[in-house]
């Protein structure tokens, strides 16, 4: 089945003219029309657009003009503004929305040669941890529960109509993007890899703002080479972002093939949180005895402001949040509902464009930038902030990289967790700290539980050195031989 290659595999049977460009994206147009209406991963399916760039690289194959990503069919996450092509972040707000510019990640990937085969769902504004707060209704995870088959589980999110894509085969990659674990945790649910980069790699000039300080847009894909070879292509400086990076960008894909031979890796204590279930901290064990099988050295390390990690990050997300959407006015963007007055076209438009989970941060973010909360809320959050980051720097003098798991659960059924915020919040309690220091990190599937779904285990490197997470992601990977496939998927 040509759905179930890798990026790597395409790209050779590409380069060997073993099949067109043209076919492998007829292959995962088929794979959207049969699954998608069950599936809800695309909220926009650009097939004829992906036909004619597939005939482009066909024509650029013929002429030996191959690049990165030449013909490979990707999804991209419906918070990249891509031109022409309507742009919702699964908000009514912007649901007419049509972008008159590219992304530059979105961008980088054209240029490298990709055929883009749709835009997919996601949390409201990226906003959530299940995709169920999307406007547009929620995604299904393509794996399903041994003992319960009729349970339909949440794909993770917010990037969850992403993963789902990319597990079913109607994608052989994507882009998400990372505010608190909206990759790394729908890549856990839904046995793939996700990789954030550290802050700066990947620009987020066009891509719809949640909490800027914390946003990092990233791939994912279904083994650690082929993330490799994406973000290599999303990566770039880009002088419209001001945080954006000016570094080289590495070959992320030789990395993958370093091993961990002398590595150090830290075990943070602090992540042996209470109550976590049994499977997870076995996984994790695994994972520590893999690494030390390959020639790794174990070290136990220390993050003491763990523990203030979500409270940090949910002060810290909303007040940005609430700034960034100021801008969803009725003026300028997609929905309008007219009042008498000004203020109540905004008041209207908000009301009705904007769903409950957005409506709650933007209310939170209001609050603790306020002026008689901001001392003890937003300034006494960044302090936080800065002794989180400050626990990275010291863990990253003792060792190369850390292995935590990634969440705390498989992926759960739609409707649980859903009437009580705080619980749905618990799911980022170890991812949270990587964005808020701005660490690179990934997610690499290591295993299934006792119902047959799969978990991840979570990778964090020292800033802007991808390269080791790539090569202990590689070695995870080699070691755990997950072969296990969801029981939704093209072809089947
Ligand atoms: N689940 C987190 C939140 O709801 C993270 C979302 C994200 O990373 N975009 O804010």
């Amino acid at each position: 089945m040509l759905t179930d290659l890798t990026i790597a595999q395409a790209k050779a049977g590409l380069e060997a003219k073993q099949f067109s460009a043209l076919e492998l994206t007829e292959a995962h147009l088929h794979g959207i029309d049969t699954l998608n209406p069950r599936l809800n991963a695309f909220l926009t399916v650009t097939a004829e657009a992906a036909r004619e760039q597939a005939k482009a690289a066909d024509a650029a194959i013929g002429r030996g003009d191959i690049r990165a990503l030449t013909g490979i069919p990707l999804a991209i996450k419906d918070l990249f503004c891509t031109q022409g092509v309507r742009t919702t972040a699964a908000s009514r707000i912007l649901d007419s929305f049509v972008p008159p510019y590219e992304s530059t990640v979105t961008a980088n990937l054209l240029a490298d040669g990709a055929v883009f085969v749709g835009k997919t769902n996601l949390d409201e504004f990226a906003m959530g941890s299940s995709n169920m707060t999307s406007a547009f209704g929620p995604v299904e995870n393509p794996w399903k529960r041994r003992q319960d088959q009729n349970a339909i589980l949440v794909p993770g999110g917010s990037s969850g109509g992403s993963a789902a894509a990319v597990a079913a085969r109607l994608a052989m990659g994507a882009t998400g993007t990372d505010t608190g674990g909206s990759i790394r945790q729908p890549a856990s649910f839904c046995g793939l890899v996700g990789v954030k980069p550290s802050y700066g790699r990947c620009s987020r000039w066009g891509v719809v703002a949640f909490a800027s300080s914390l946003d990092h847009p990233g791939p994912f894909a279904r083994t650690v080479e082929d993330s490799a070879i994406l973000l290599g292509s999303m990566a770039s400086h880009d002088p419209k972002d001001s945080t954006s990076a000016d570094r080289p960008v590495p070959d992320y894909r030789a990395a993958c093939r370093r091993g961990v031979a002398g590595l150090r890796i830290g075990i943070p204590r602090e992540y042996r949180v209470d109550g976590m279930s049994a499977e997870i901290e076995a996984l994790w064990q695994q994972g520590i005895d893999w690494l030390r099988a390959a020639g790794a050295e174990i070290v136990d390390v220390s993050l003491p402001h763990t523990k203030y990690g979500l409270a940090t990050y949910y002060i810290v997300a909303p007040a940005e949040a609430s700034s960034n959407l100021a801008r969803y006015d009725g003026v300028r963007y997609g929905l309008r509902r007219d009042g008498a007055e000004l203020s109540d076209m905004y008041g209207n438009t908000r009301a009705a464009g904007f769903g409950t989970e957005v409506q709650r941060r933007i209310l939170i973010g209001t609050y603790v930038l306020s002026a008689g909360y901001y001392d003890a809320y937003y300034l006494r959050a960044q302090k936080v902030r800065a002794l989180i980051l400050r626990d990275f720097t010291e863990a990253f003098a003792q060792v190369d990289a850390l292995l935590t798991p990634t969440a705390p659960s498989a992926a759960f059924a739609q409707g649980e967790k859903m009437d009580d915020p705080v619980q749905m919040y618990l799911n980022d309690l170890f991812t949270v700290g990587a964005n808020l220091a701005g660490v690179p990190a990934s997610s690499v599937p290591a295993g299934l539980d006792s119902n047959g779904l799969p978990l991840g285990l979570q990778i964090v490197g020292r800033p802007f050195d991808e390269e080791t997470v790539f090569a202990v992601s590689a070695e995870i990977e080699r070691a755990a031989g997950f072969s296990a496939l969801p029981a939704i998927r093209a072809g089947v």
